[in-house]
């Protein structure tokens, strides 16, 4: 963000100075395999200002047209084992046969410097972040039915008979997981879906409590008068 823009939530020339003031949401994103959350993340980093992505740790082997550092970082076991050691992950899970892990050093670089941060992770993950995190945010994208769901990971072809067999067994307990979250969106519709996303991150920055910091800044200019 450049100093002088204008931004919505407070109306006032965004400086570096209110940057430093504001700490970043953490906003945790389930989904089902299938579920579209890939395409709405998407949307909502190239649309909204200052929204970063977790990038997770994966035991998982990589698909074509992935990129390391970029998707995940894909390591091995051991290498997982070492982090989880080392106390490097806010949370790790097991999901679908393969180790997830979310980088504690990443979530407080980003969120230091007034950035949002998605976390795009499973059930268990959301759970264990929500129990240690708990201002995080929480959403969780709904296919609008099973059979879109089965539709939309046949069609996406990336995974072998037996992990989109599995991708959607597992969907069926993870759905019902959906009354953990604060917010619901449902992905009939990819534009509407993406706007309900943008929509979530931009009040929660308006919430009052995010903003404390800076009424407090502003306030005491009224102060000095
Ligand atoms: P995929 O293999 O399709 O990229 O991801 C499989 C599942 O793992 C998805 O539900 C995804 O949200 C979840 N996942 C990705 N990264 C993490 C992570 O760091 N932690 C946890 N708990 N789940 C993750």
């Amino acid at each position: 963000m450049v100093n002088g823009e204008y931004i919505s939530s407070f109306n006032l020339p965004f400086t570096t100075y209110h940057l430093a003031l504001m700490k970043g949401n953490l906003i945790i994103i389930s989904s089902p395999s299938g579920g579209g959350k890939g395409t709405l993340i998407k949307e909502v980093l190239r649309a909204v200002p200052d929204v970063a992505y977790s990038i997770s740790f994966t035991t998982r082997q990589m698909r074509d047209g992935e990129i390391n550092g970029k998707d995940y970082f894909f390591i091995n076991r051991t290498e997982f084992k070492q982090l989880i050691e080392k106390s490097e992950f806010l949370e790790y899970a097991e999901v679908h046969g393969n180790f997830y892990g979310t980088s504690i050093k990443q979530i407080k670089r980003e969120t230091e410097l007034g950035r949002d941060i998605i976390l795009e992770i499973d059930v268990q993950g959301a759970a264990s972040v929500r129990t240690k995190v708990p201002e995080a945010v929480s959403i969780f994208i709904l296919p609008p039915s099973y059979e879109v769901l089965q539709n939309r990971l046949v069609n996406r072809a990336t995974e072998k008979k037996a992990d989109l067999n599995l991708r959607l067994q597992n969907s069926i307990a993870e759905v019902r997981h959906n009354e953990e979250f604060e917010y619901i969106v449902i992905n009939d519709d990819a534009a509407r879906a993406a706007n309900d996303l943008q929509s979530i991150i931009s009040a929660e920055r308006l919430k009052r409590i995010r903003q404390i910091e800076v009424i407090r800044a502003i306030l005491n200019s009224f102060d000095n008068i």
